[in-house]
């Protein structure tokens, strides 16, 4: 009898906001697609986002999805990891260097733990997740999550291949 888990498809959305956002959301796309037991799988385009709860910088924002067999804690575990290593990469003593990497959906999975909640709570009201996510699975999102988020701003940057 195998140990090894069947993969799940799960999806997080990747957020920066320091001067070169665009870079860090690259890096960490690729952080992602070296995690261990797992595949990418898709990437959305980079898409440009004013922050919606204060002032500063845009946002650049992705989706990707992958098929992965980590459990749901543990890819938690490791896009926190992903996050601190993107933070300690200074350019000079306190930049502003932030990357938010949030667990969207993980398979069918309902989870509400102190430190889990999937389908992430938030996600239906933030146009920087639902347009690059349904980009890359337009069976996930409806033209009603669609329309409820049309007054935020977004723009559509650079396509997900980088071609
Ligand atoms: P936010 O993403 O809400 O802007 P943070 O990135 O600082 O804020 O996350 C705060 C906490 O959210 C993390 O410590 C993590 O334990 C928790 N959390 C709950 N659900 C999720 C999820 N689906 N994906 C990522 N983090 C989550
Ligand atoms: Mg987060």
């Amino acid at each position: 009898m195998s140990d090894l888990r069947a993969p799940v498809t799960a999806y997080v959305a990747i957020g920066a906001n320091l001067g070169d956002a665009s870079t860090a959301v690259l890096c960490a796309i690729n952080d992602l697609a070296e995690l261990p037991q797992t595949d990418l799988v898709a990437q959305s385009s980079q898409y440009q986002t004013a922050p919606s709860a204060s002032s500063g910088p845009d946002y650049i924002n992705a989706v990707v999805e992958m098929s992965t067999r980590l459990t749901a804690q543990e890819l938690l575990l490791a896009l926190q990891q992903i996050e601190f290593e993107a933070g300690r990469d200074r350019p000079y003593p306190n930049a502003p260097r932030t990357l938010d990497l949030d667990i969207l959906l993980y398979g069918e999975a309902r989870i509400e733990s102190t430190h889990l909640s999937i389908p992430h709570p938030r996600m239906f009201e933030r146009a920087f997740v639902l347009v690059p996510l349904a980009e890359i699975a337009p069976a996930l999102v409806t033209s009603e999550q669609l329309e409820a988020v049309a007054a935020q701003a977004i723009t559509r940057l650079a396509d997900g291949s980088g071609s």
